[in-house]
């Protein structure tokens, strides 16, 4: 039986649109991404070129919709261009995941046909990147906890002041989404989201975050105060009395955390592919390593997470359809179990490399550090385990057909 006949595979099949897909993208992110990769971690940007090549690739078109000049595919395709690109790079393929599974679906699902026009084109010919405002100083995980508020400046006129920190690539950003409170709402009430402009006045960066990884597309802190918003700029409007709206924004996010492990799933595939080469290139003592049984276990392990984890993804996406978004407990499985395979797998690879592998030199050592960020974005590992835990422990599925509830 030849790997193709192999039962069970359909999950991972791909179409002849998808496979040449994956098959561009992994040519832009050998020829054009991998080569920079080093520079921009060492610059702290993601070099221009790699931008300007990912969009002349039309890369960055792939989820926008048809009528704002994109290719309008969906969560699968989104997967396999960040996986191919983070395999090459985090911080590249970050550009790309704020593109298809940020701000750009919020607007094209929710947003007002004028916020669709101003933004959408831009964002499809790559000359406009949306940051995340979410995370504030004292509002992480407990999101509801934020002080971001919205006062009212006359009919269908606000005024918004927030201070958000953790805003990737907030810095270079032509946008910014911003989650807010409603005037009158409190907690998780009254919760909504406005597209801020950074050029507007008001709107300032305040710092820009020295992290362990993801140098060229890092995090940055942005104030405003007092800026001004119109009925043009609201993505969705918070009502003081419901979670209605907070509840669709988190639904959101699933898009967010399906690229988040794509990207894990990527890096992780790139350290195997780094380990399984060096154990065949070095000889120690007359024998490559890749005949010493105790690291082909090491591959083994690192094999068994990281095909485990892409098979949640792919069930996760497939299951969004098309136009649809990925649904929650799937996601938060996929991304668990990808968030916890790249760690695995990425320090596996190290070890492999003895110590070259700890060495700036080799690619290893950056996709290492650049995981280990993607742990926190999305939701952490954590709050994917308790939605994940409450849901089983309710009884609730997994998701197996087998599944028939406590001692069912
Ligand atoms: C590389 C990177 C990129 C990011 N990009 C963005 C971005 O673009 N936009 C944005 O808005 N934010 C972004 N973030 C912020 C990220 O979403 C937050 O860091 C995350 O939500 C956690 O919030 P916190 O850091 O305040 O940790 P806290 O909420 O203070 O949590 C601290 C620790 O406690 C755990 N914890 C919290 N509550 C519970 C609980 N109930 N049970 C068990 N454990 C719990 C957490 O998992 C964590 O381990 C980014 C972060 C990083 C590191």
């Amino acid at each position: 039986m030849s790997d193709s006949e192999v039962p069970g595979t359909d999950l991972l099949a791909e179409s002849e649109d998808q496979s040449a897909l994956r098959q561009l993208a992994r040519d832009v992110a050998t020829r054009e991404v991998a080569p920079r990769a080093h520079q921009g971690d060492e610059e702290g940007a993601v070099p221009p070129e790699v931008r300007k090549a990912l969009a002349a690739a039309d890369l960055l078109r792939i989820t926008v919709g048809e009528r704002f000049g994109g290719m309008g595919l969906g969560d699968v395709e989104a997967s396999i261009v960040l996986e191919e690109i983070a395999r090459a790079d985090v911080s590249s393929a970050i550009c790309c995941q704020l593109t298809f599974n940020g701000p750009p679906r919020g607007i094209e699902h929710l947003g007002p046909e004028a916020m669709k026009e101003r933004w959408l084109p831009a964002v499809a010919d790559g000359e406009a990147i949306i940051s995340i405002g979410i995370t504030e100083p004292d509002a992480g995980s407990a999101v509801q906890n934020m002080r971001a508020a919205l006062v009212e400046d006359g009919p269908g006129r606000w005024r918004l002041n927030a201070y958000k920190n953790y805003s990737t690539l907030g810095d270079v950003a032509q946008g910014v989404l911003v989650w807010c409170r409603w005037p009158g709402g409190e907690g998780a009430k009254g919760i909504g989201a406005v597209i801020v402009p950074t050029d507007r006045e008001g709107v300032s960066v305040t710092g820009r975050h020295k992290g362990m990884g993801i140098h060229a597309a890092t995090e940055a802190e942005l104030a405003f105060d007092g800026v001004e918003i119109t009925a043009d700029d609201v993505l969705l409007a918070g009502d003081p009395g419901s979670t209605a709206a907070f509840k669709v924004l988190l639904s959101h996010l699933n898009h967010e955390r399906c690229g988040n492990a794509s990207m894990c799933i990527g890096a992780a595939q790139g350290a195997l592919e780094h380990a399984v080469r060096y154990m065949n290139e070095r000889v120690i003592g007359g024998r490559p390593l890749a005949e010493l049984q105790g690291l082909q276990w090491k591959l083994a392990d690192m094999a068994v997470q990281l095909e485990g984890a892409r098979l949640l993804l792919a069930r996760a996406v497939r299951l969004a359809g098309p136009g649809g978004t990925p649904p929650p407990l799937e996601t938060a499985l996929a991304k668990t179990a990808a968030n916890l395979a790249a760690k695995f797998v990425c320090d596996e690879a190290m070890q492999i490399h003895g110590g070259y592998g700890y060495s700036r030199e080799y690619p290893l050592e950056r996709a290492y550090r650049d995981i280990r960020g993607l742990c926190f974005g999305a939701g952490t590992v954590e709050a994917q385990r308790n939605f994940i835990g409450l849901r089983v422990a309710a009884g609730g599925r997994t998701g197996s057909p087998g599944w028939r509830g406590p001692l069912g």
